[in-house]
């Protein structure tokens, strides 16, 4: 069955047993916790479904007359999968609303339990959340298949090393779809949540990482996190209602970018790993090998 489901998707290597822990448990489908909100109900989440696979067809329709085979097959194939998406048979797809709000759900859920077990350690810490845009990383209609989420996290992580990368940190990759100023481009950024002893200085560490690009004012914000709700917004990838009112035209191929890329692979962890659990992803501490007095030792980290 997953051999026949796995069709047209890319061979993916990493997170197997967590991917299917998610796709496998229809909880993460309905509308029990952790909510989205009321803009993410399951029953909103199917019109929305729908819509997409018209939005596909159309798509396939317009670059078939455009004499472009290539998308117009490509379209009619996700659109196909899509279509055939149902309990038992999941698609698994980041092109998914149905799949991709069940990997939304089962991150938070996950993030929110190791969120709270972390902070029993550093009740003396703030917990923050926080945006960086890095220059660059920018993507035009006709440029998305270029988007590597695996690549663009592996460079992000080298990014970081200067405010310390010993800590632990947890997070995800997101594009924005930025149409100001005449500019109408994909911006890949992150959403991170950490612990700091010093808010101010690690902001401005991150500006001198992420020097403001041009096109947008504010590469680094970072607020006090009062409570979980940002997970949701920190794990939604798209924001997918704006992106249906606002540019359905060039929705095809995001939807076909998304398709290529992994819906754990987004997940931007530190001293955390992910794994499977009970049908659901679970998150644990990476412990050192050597530590003495685990909860005495100052950390450097700012
Ligand atoms: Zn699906």
């Amino acid at each position: 069955m997953r051999t026949e489901m796995m069709q047209r998707a890319p061979t993916f290597q990493t997170h197997v047993r967590a991917h299917e822990a998610v796709i496998n448990n229809e909880a993460w489908y309905g509308d029990g916790e952790p909510s989205l909100g009321e803009t993410f109900t399951a029953a909103k989440t199917a019109e929305r479904h729908s819509v997409i696979i018209e939005t596909l067809l159309r798509g396939a329709k317009r670059a078939a007359k455009a004499e472009d085979t290539n998308p117009a097959n490509d379209y009619n194939d996700l659109a196909d999968k899509l279509a055939a998406c149902r309990a038992k048979a999941r698609c698994g797809s980041l092109a998914c609303a149905k799949c991709a709000r069940a990997f939304q759900k089962a991150k938070v859920a996950a993030q929110q339990t190791i969120i709270a077990a972390l902070q029993k350690d550093r009740s003396e810490k703030n917990l923050v959340f926080i945006s960086v845009v890095p220059q660059g990383m920018t993507y035009k209609p006709g440029e998305f298949s270029r988007i590597d989420i695996v690549k663009a996290n592996r460079w992000l992580k080298d990014a970081l090393k200067p405010v310390g990368m010993k800590r632990a940190m947890l997070g995800s990759a997101d594009l924005g779809w930025e149409s100001r100023r005449g500019g109408n481009y994909l911006q890949l950024h992150w959403h991170l949540a950490l612990w700091t002893s010093n808010p101010d200085q690690l902001e401005q560490k991150l500006k001198a990482i992420f020097l403001r690009a041009i096109k947008y004012e504010r590469p680094v914000d970072v607020t006090a996190a009062h409570d979980h709700g940002f997970l949701a917004y920190m794990n939604k990838v798209i924001k997918l209602p704006d992106l249906l009112r606002r540019n359905r035209r060039n929705l095809p191929e995001l939807l076909l970018a998304l398709d290529q890329t992994q819906p754990l692979d987004l997940l931007v962890l530190s001293k955390l790993r992910l794994s499977a659990q009970n049908g659901g992803l679970v998150m644990r501490r990476i412990t050192t090998k050597k530590r003495k007095s685990k909860r005495k030792t100052k950390q450097k980290t700012s």
